[in-house]
């Protein structure tokens, strides 16, 4: 049983994040002791954390000096970005999509919750656009990593989500596939990783784990498939003590 998925995207000598996206085999919640299975490679491996209270808003938390704390999970908000090594951000996600991101030049990070409020609202674009703000990152050397979620197999949605998607992004292909009238197949994902093209980014730099979280019953949990919360899989990623950052 997989522990934790990781993504071959990040997996450089270029780009020294430590991420991954976990399954239902994690413990549940940050009061839990956290043990991240292979990716902890001896004490202290992660000094500092930081989450929010998940609230499907297009809210960004940027971190960009040392954190004094052990955890830190006050704000709310669906997405975090720092500059700060040895920072471990994460999200929790029982359906929504985690997507990690990191620019492997100016040494930025960023983890972000988004189910379909955030997604059409555009909390993705809007965490790219706050890292090229805040830190000068350049999306042609970031990359972006879109984690496991509930696929288009399983994901029916309705008038409340077709109407303000359609009307913000009619022209993007293979995101809804649309069943009976007012009803609809969502592919979270594709629509994501359109967003993530449209800001700018190389399409070779943006990868999509395709598991479905309703699905695999065997690797994750799923608030539609459970009717209730029955765990949330945590996803993280960290910047290294000492970041090498590239020279090209
Ligand atoms: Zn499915």
């Amino acid at each position: 049983m997989s522990l934790v998925l990781s993504d071959c995207g990040f997996t450089s000598e270029v780009i020294p994040v430590r991420h991954f996206f976990g399954t239902r085999q994690v413990p549940e919640g940050l009061d839990a002791p956290i043990q991240f299975g292979e990716i902890t490679t001896g004490p202290p491996s992660f000094p500092f954390i930081a989450s929010l209270k998940q609230i499907h808003s297009t809210q960004v938390m940027v971190f960009d000096s040392p954190v004094n704390a052990g955890v830190m999970t006050e704000g709310e908000g669906d997405a975090l970005v720092t500059n700060q090594p040895q920072l471990l951000l994460v999200v929790r996600t029982a359906d929504c999509v985690p997507v990690l991101l990191v620019d492997h030049k100016t040494g930025v990070i960023g983890a972000i919750h988004a189910g379909w409020r955030g997604a059409v609202g555009g909390i993705v674009p809007k965490t790219i656009q706050t890292c090229v703000e805040q830190f000068d990152s350049d999306v042609a050397h970031m990359h972006v990593a879109i984690g496991p979620s509930i696929g288009p197999c399983c994901y029916e949605v309705d008038a409340e989500v077709i109407e303000p998607l359609q009307s913000r992004y009619p022209a993007w292909l293979g995101v809804l596939q649309e069943t009976t009238v007012g009803k609809g197949m969502l592919d979270l994902k594709k629509l994501i990783w359109h967003q993530i093209l449209a800001s700018g980014l190389p399409e070779q730099q943006v990868e999509r784990i395709e598991h479905c979280a309703h699905c695999r019953d065997d690797l994750f949990f799923s608030y539609r498939r459970d009717g209730k919360v029955n765990g949330t899989m945590l996803s993280g990623i960290m910047l290294p003590a000492e970041t090498v950052k590239s020279k090209e």
